[in-house]
C-alpha cells in the first residue's frame, strides 16, 4: 500500500499479475488510494464487483486484484483499509496504518470485499429510501456509519451475505435471495419487530396513526388481512413503498417485512388488558406528529 500522492483523489500501482485462466504474467494498474467522494462512479464499480478487476492480455480472462486498497469518504469523514486477502503480518499493518493515519475520524479495517460492497449498499439504501430515514433508529451521519461498522464486523449475518454475494454474482442464485437477506440485515440493524396486528407497540401506544408518507397518515384498513413478508403499501403521494411504522411514544420500530404477530402485548393471566392509551408519555426520540 504505497501512496505517491494522497492528495489526489485517487492513487494508482502498477503491478504484475497472475492469471488465474492461463497462467501468465501480465502488467496491470490496480488503485491503492480513492476518495469515494470525488469519485463517486468508484461506488458503482464496487457495486458491481468491477472494482480493481484486470483483464488478462493473452487469454482475456478477468482477474481479481488482491491488491489492498485505502477506501476514503472524506465527506463522511471516514478512512477504511480494504484487503481483499488477509495479509500474514495483520497486526503490524494494522499498527503502521494506524500511525500513519490515525488522525482519521474513523478509521477502520475491512478483510473482506463483501464488507466494503455492504457497506456501499446499505449507504445507498438509505440514501434512496426516504421512508426507511424516518423509521431508522440509527441516527444520521457518524452515529449510523458506526452502526453499520459494528455489523460488518462483528454481525454473524455477514457469513451468509458474502456467501449470497459471491453465489449471485458469479453463480446463478436468484438475486432475490441476496435481497431478502440485505432485507434482514436492515431490520437487525434497526432492531425492529413484527407487525402487531393489533396495532399496539409494546409499551401500549397506538401504531394506526404512525403509519404515514408525505405527511399524511394511510388508512390500514383495507391491507390488514394481506400485510406479510412480501407486501408493500405504495405511498398515493410520492409513490414510496411503505412496510411499518415506528411508535411516537417509545420510538420502537415494526415492519410486517418481519411478518405479522396478533400483539405484542404482554399476555396476563387475568386475560385482559385496557386498551386505551398508554400511561407513558416519554417523547419519542425519532418521528414526530405526522402532518406538522
Ligand atoms: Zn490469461
Ligand atoms: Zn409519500
Ligand atoms: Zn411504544
Amino acid at each position: 500500500m504505497q501512496n505517491s500522492n494522497i492528495n489526489q483523489a485517487e492513487a494508482y500501482s502498477q503491478e504484475a499479475f497472475h492469471c488465474g485462466a492461463c497462467s501468465r504474467y501480465f502488467p496491470g494498474r490496480v488503485v491503492t488510494w480513492v476518495d469515494v467522494s470525488r469519485t463517486p462512479q468508484v461506488k458503482r464499480q464496487i457495486l458491481r464487483w468491477e472494482f480493481n478487476v484486470v483483464q488478462c492480455p493473452n487469454c482475456g480472462f478477468r482477474n481479481f486484484s488482491d491488491t489492498p486498497f485505502f477506501y476514503e469518504d472524506f465527506e463522511e469523514g471516514f478512512l477504511i483499509a480494504v484487503f481483499p486477502r488477509i495479509p500474514d503480518d495483520r497486526g503490524a499493518v494494522e499498527a503502521s496504518i494506524r500511525e500513519k493515519y490515525g488522525y482519521y475520524p474513523l478509521l477502520e479495517y475491512f478483510y473482506d470485499m463483501a464488507q466494503i460492497w455492504t457497506l456501499l449498499y446499505l449507504q445507498e439504501h438509505y440514501k434512496a429510501n426516504k421512508n426507511l430515514r424516518s423509521l431508522s433508529r440509527l441516527g444520521n451521519g457518524e452515529g449510523r456509519i458506526l452502526k453499520f461498522m459494528r455489523f460488518l464486523k462483528e454481525d454473524p449475518m455477514m457469513i451468509d451475505i458474502r456467501e449470497k454475494l459471491t453465489e449471485s454474482f458469479f453463480g446463478d442464485a436468484p438475486e432475490d435471495d441476496l435481497m431478502d437477506l440485505l432485507a434482514r440485515a436492515i431490520y437487525t440493524l434497526e432492531e425492529m419487530f413484527p407487525w402487531p396486528l393489533d396495532r399496539r407497540c409494546i409499551c401500549g401506544g397506538d401504531l394506526t396513526k404512525e403509519f404515514k408518507c408525505c405527511g399524511k397518515s394511510a388508512v390500514l384498513d383495507d391491507h390488514d388481512r394481506l400485510l406479510s413478508q412480501h407486501y408493500i403499501i405504495y405511498c398515493p403521494d410520492c409513490g414510496e413503498s411503505l412496510a411499518g411504522a415506528s411508535c411516537s411514544s417509545c420510538g420502537r420500530v415494526y415492519t410486517w417485512k418481519l411478518g405479522t404477530v396478533a400483539s405484542h402485548e404482554k399476555k396476563k393471566k387475568s386475560g385482559k388488558k385496557p386498551q386505551g392509551k398508554a400511561s407513558e408519555t416519554r417523547p419519542g426520540p425519532k418521528t414526530g406528529p405526522a402532518g406538522s
